[in-house]
């Protein structure tokens, strides 16, 4: 055969190699199931995380390897971090003004329109017509805009955005997920579902936003506006890359909750897949950063001029220190335990709300549909609740800005109203801080459940929103039932301050559904103000929670990103894996490409398959690169800018002065795909020499190396392809993420 000629055995769009799966009758039952499952999985590519040590590489480490460069990147690090706590803070500050001030504008129509069209306390007389019909346009209105924007310009922005970011850190490469158009579409829809009362709130979006902002400004260009500012040059890499967008996404919560700690450990916790300590240095500097610009920003916005914005503490500081006695720990774990159950319910009844949408609901316009549909259902409970429930307190304590009187008494409000009129981050406040005796029990219950229902119902819709508002929510209003109806049993029990058991029940719900711990219970402390005692009650009811829920599903993050078939690789490897090797799950025969191989070669072949990672060979027997002795790999990414900058061995003497790593670095992150190469009618027998390009110290294991032992290395060094090798340094097969996944 020419040797220049694309063997018959490659496979045509990689199909070949991933069914050549050396697997014979014995195999265990989940590999088989396996090959289907992953036939119908969309094809997520991974990220780059290892370095490629090439000789263009050593040759740019080599010009630099002065201490005077280090510690010039190092500082250029630590600025960027700083840019990205900086903007992200400035981007959560528009963000925050822009809902308060739309916020505050609605409600106070419609509270006038209340007061316009229901003045009378006459029973006789309610009719909440004219105000149910304003309320609907102003939550039809909005999130219709949003669910058109996120539905016709970027899908990628429905959701909180912490699954794809996690995703995204964990190595595999989301399509779009930090774009400038991304982010604007995620801010806009974020603003819009917010005013339009959907059960969700921004802390998702702002962890989306931070991540943007941190990829876009640690590269020093913009791919969207064609624009090079030709600085930052040296982080031009996903590795680099992860570690601002982990930054990024922490100054996201941080800004979001006013909580530099919480936000730097919920993306520890939550979203890195890999730290070091330099890293969580730079990730809490980023943090404080947001929090110290937010707060100046809000304080100014305020009129404050000492910089003690006290909304900062979203969730309401609780001004007398929160007190609990021991006898108490079991209630707490009692309150965590349910929590637990509702979280586990809640994730389950999502997941199957979202897969009966995934079926029934395929056209954009239902998308849109859909999302107004549940708007208005959450309009019309509220509306039915305020109709039917009478619920009067005494004005003085007023929980909510606009105490709308409806069917009250002069000198009373409407208790039912007082929840619904107010952004739902307001409501959280309002159920921490109302005093005792502020709602009647079944105004509580009722509410419960309708917003547990609502917020299910919600989380899923092609919109932007996040989880973490409404699920604090659910679990303020069932803690401070609880604490209500126990104290109706027991009057004499005084320990039971509603304020405290709504707070216990957040927490509870929120470990329920998220499955977070540390992070939650500091985020809850920072944004309440709590004496740090208190936060041995949170962590019980926390990790209860967390315990119950992991019994029946995963957090609703992580059942998402399965349900959507991103290849994540966890933390530890699935216990299916034990006590199998290599040579049970690698792909073979190899596609492999020889260290001076041909143009044409190179060409046919990335036309024919798409894997990313070739191993480069010599010592081929005849023309069975399969076969071959392993130097190294090659991306298929560095093959297209080779043949596009036809860097051949016949006219080095061209290129080679002025090629260098920046020479692949400058088309960095969206690589020309194979259709961009010009047809190679006059360079056919042109070669191409890889020893420069190539990363020529893969990571290689033993067919016999167990499956186990090749996990850990492959999850902690961030790998994208493992070579299998035998014991004369041949190919034996190939393993990537996907070789991992079986579920
Ligand atoms: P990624 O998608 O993670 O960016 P990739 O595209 O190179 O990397 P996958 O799509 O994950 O590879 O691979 C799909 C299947 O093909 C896997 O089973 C993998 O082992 C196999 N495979 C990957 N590269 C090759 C190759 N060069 N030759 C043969 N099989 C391969």
């Amino acid at each position: 055969m020419d040797n220049n000629s694309v063997p018959p055995d490659i496979p045509i769009n990689g199909s070949a190699g991933s069914s050549n799966r050396n697997i014979d009758n014995s195999e265990p039952i989940f590999h088989l199931r396996s090959r289907t499952a992953a036939a119908s999985t969309p094809n997520y590519e991974s990220l780059d995380y290892e370095v490629c040590e090439n000789t263009l590489f050593q040759d740019e480490q080599r010009k630099r390897l002065t201490e005077r460069f280090s510690l010039r990147k190092d500082i250029i690090r630590w600025i960027i971090f700083i840019q990205i706590g900086i903007i992200t803070a400035l981007i959560a500050c528009t963000i925050d003004i822009i809902i308060e001030e739309l916020s505050r504008r609605k409600y106070t129509f419609l509270y006038n329109s209340v007061k316009d069209n229901v003045p009378l306390s006459d029973a006789s007389d309610r009719d909440l017509l004219i105000p149910y019909l304003y309320w609907l346009l102003f939550s039809i209105v909005p999130v219709a805009f949003g669910a058109a924007m996120v539905t016709y310009i970027e899908p990628i922005t429905a959701g909180s955005g912490i699954p794809q970011v996690k995703s995204y850190l964990n190595g595999v490469k989301i399509p779009r997920i930090v774009r400038i158009k991304t982010l604007a579409v995620k801010a806009i829809g974020v603003i819009t579902s917010v005013v339009g009362g959907l059960a969700g709130g921004k802390e998702g979006p702002m962890i989306h936003a931070g991540a943007v902002v941190a990829a876009g400004i640690s590269q020093g260009k913009s791919t969207t506006f064609v624009k090079d500012f030709r600085i930052f040059k040296a982080f031009r890499d996903d590795h680099e890359k992860r570690d601002f967008v982990l930054g990024g996404g922490a100054a996201g919560v941080s800004a979001a909750f006013g909580a530099p700690i919480g936000g730097m450990l919920f993306s520890l916790e939550e979203a890195a897949s890999f730290w070091n300590q330099n890293l969580i240095w730079r990730t809490l500097v980023a943090s404080i950063i947001s929090v110290f610009t937010l707060n100046i920003v809000l304080s100014a916005y305020h009129g404050l001029n000492d910089f003690t914005f006290t909304g900062l503490f979203n969730l309401g500081k609780f001004d007398t220190p929160l007190k609990f006695d021991y006898f108490e720990l079991p209630i707490f774990m009692i309150l965590g335990v349910t929590g637990g159950l509702l979280g586990a319910a809640w994730n389950s009844l999502n997941t199957k709300i979202n897969k009966f949408r995934k079926r029934f609901i395929p056209w954009k316009i239902g998308k849109v549909l859909e999302a107004v549909v549940v708007a208005m259902m959450g309009v019309t409970l509220a509306c039915l609740m305020i109709y039917f429930i009478n619920d009067c307190r005494p004005l003085g304590n007023d929980p909510t800005n606009n105490p709308v009187q409806l069917f009250c008494e002069d000198n009373e409000y409407n208790a039912v109203a007082a929840l619904w009129f107010q952004t739902p981050e307001a409501t959280v406040r309002s159920l921490f801080h109302d005093p005792p005796g502020s709602h009647k029990i079944l105004t509580l219950a009722l509410f419960t459940v309708v917003y547990y229902v609502l917020s299910c119902a919600t989380f899923g819709l092609n919109v932007s929103l996040g989880v973490f508002i409404p699920t604090a929510l659910v679990g303020a209003a069932w803690g401070r039932l609880l604490a209500m109806l126990t104290y109706y049993v027991f009057p004499q029990a005084e320990f039971l301050h509603p304020g405290k058991y709504a707070l216990i029940g957040a927490a509870a719900n929120l470990g329920g559904v998220l499955r977070m711990t540390i992070s939650l219970s500091v985020i809850l402390m920072e944004t309440t103000g709590v004496e740090t005692s208190f936060f041995f009650p949170l962590i019980i009811a926390l990790i209860s929670a967390k315990w119950v829920g992991d019994y029946f599903n995963e957090g609703i993050y992580d059942t998402q990103i399965q349900v959507n078939h991103v290849p994540m690789l966890t933390w530890e490897p699935l216990p299916q894996y034990k006590g199998l090797k290599a040579r049970d799950i690698l792909s073979k025969p190899v596609v492999c490409i020889k260290l001076h191989d041909s143009a044409n070669y190179i060409y046919q072949m990335l036309k024919k398959c798409d894997h990313n990672g070739f191993p480069v060979v010599d010592d081929v027997r005849g023309d069975r690169r399969s076969e071959g002795r392993v130097c190294g790999i090659i991306l298929r990414s560095q093959l297209i800018v080779i043949l596009l900058k036809s860097l051949y061995v016949e006219n080095k003497r061209f290129w080679l002065p002025e090629t260098s790593i920046q020479t692949f670095r400058d088309v960095y992150p969206r690589y020309p795909s194979i259709k961009s190469v010009r047809k190679l009618d006059e360079k056919i027998n042109y070669t191409v020499d890889l020893s420069m390009f190539m990363n020529p110290s893969p990571i290689r294991v033993n067919p016999h190396d167990s499956v186990p032992r090749i996990f850990q290395i492959f999850r902690a060094l961030g790998l994208r392809h493992l070579l299998v090798i035998n014991n004369e340094n041949r190919i034996a097969g190939i393993i990537t993420r996907r070789d991992f996944i079986y579920k």
